[in-house]
């Protein structure tokens, strides 16, 4: 018998959990001849999370939980939840319903039964997100595309069932910076994608701001592309040969026609100018080393505080 392992990253969840908890079983339930686990990970919750997790896992064996010691962010969430499933199957779920429970059963029957290694939702639209996220975020599923040269395509996200052999292709990737989206594209495979309209979280509220988004967004990048490095090299070249241009245009002037040369402003425009260039380089390449400063200090991904496992068995 198959083992489906649901993995839930959950960070301050106590309005939507138990609703989470009972249509995700009910829809579990409907799937003939599996065995199931629902592994919650609490991501250093400051509300009431573990309390409820404690509960439900006392009274459903299928349930357990780990909780962080801090807040560790979602990708660390989905990778300790990843590392501790022990399923044939493993599947990624918001906490907030977001990811219908329905499509479990197709999901399942895809990865089971038509040969594919993974199956993802895809969500088809972007209705209940603000018309400015909404545009920002296509923006950068676009650059991310070109820049990265994987497929992550906007609407693809950490919803998705796979089989043992492409979650520990994931797991073997011991990346400090973990950007999943990138991660599930990079490890290949075949993967049926399924689409789903997007629903307003069911209670709660959303754990993203602008700047956190930002943030999320640069990762993907530098995590996944050195574009940012060429791209400095070529705008040096670019400001090179205008120099040398620019030069030989006032040495011919001056000497030949006899124009005096002038021009404060320009001086001053062109100072600012390539201080504030060299400064944004000189920032795109400390990103790298600051990424790489992280990794090599190989901290764990992530803490552990409490479990209702026991120690050492996983
Ligand atoms: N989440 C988490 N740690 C965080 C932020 C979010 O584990 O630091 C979880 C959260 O509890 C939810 C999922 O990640 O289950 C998606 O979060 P959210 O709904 O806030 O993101 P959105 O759907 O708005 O992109
Ligand atoms: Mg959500």
């Amino acid at each position: 018998m198959d083992k489906i392992s649901v993995i839930v990253p959950c960070y301050n969840e106590e309005e939507v959990l138990p609703l989470f908890y009972q249509e995700v079983t009910k829809e579990l339930m409907k799937i003939e001849n599996i065995d199931y686990e629902i592994l919650f990970i609490d991501d250093g919750s400051h509300d009431h999370t573990i309390d409820l997790l404690k509960v439900i896992c006392l009274k459903d064996d299928h349930c357990s939980y780990y909780s962080f010691s801090r807040n560790f962010g979602k990708e660390a969430a989905m990778f300790a939840g990843l590392e501790k499933s022990r399923g044939d199957y493993c599947v990624i779920m918001d906490a907030d319903l977001q990811h219908p429970p329905h499509l479990l059963a197709s999901m399942y029957h895809a990865v089971s039964q038509e040969g594919y290694d993974c199956c993802a939702g895809k969500r088809m639209d972007r209705d209940g997100e603000g018309v400015l996220r909404n545009f920002l975020s296509k923006s950068f599923y676009k650059i991310m595309q070109r820049l990265s040269n994987l497929d992550m395509s906007d609407g693809a996200g950490d919803f998705r069932m796979m089989n043992r052999l492409m979650v520990n292709s994931i797991l073997e990737i011991r990346e400090y910076n973990r950007y999943m989206k990138g991660l599930f594209s990079y490890v290949g495979f075949e993967t049926k994608w399924i689409p789903f309209n997007n629903v307003e979280r069911a209670a709660g509220s959303t754990k993203w701001n602008f700047k956190s988004l930002f943030s999320y967004a640069l990762e993907g990048i530098f995590s996944f592309s050195t574009a940012p490095l060429k791209l400095s090299g070529i705008f040096g070249v670019f400001l090179f040969v205008g120099s040398i241009i620019l030069s030989f245009y006032t040495a011919i002037s001056t000497l030949m026609f006899g124009n005096s040369v002038s021009g404060y402003t320009t001086i001053v425009c062109l100072i600012l100018f390539l201080s504030g260039t060299q400064m944004l380089l000189i920032a795109i390449l400390g990103e790298y080393i600051s990424k790489d400063y992280m990794e090599n200090k190989a901290r764990p991904i992530y803490i552990v505080k409490d479990s209702n496992r026991k120690h050492g068995y996983n």
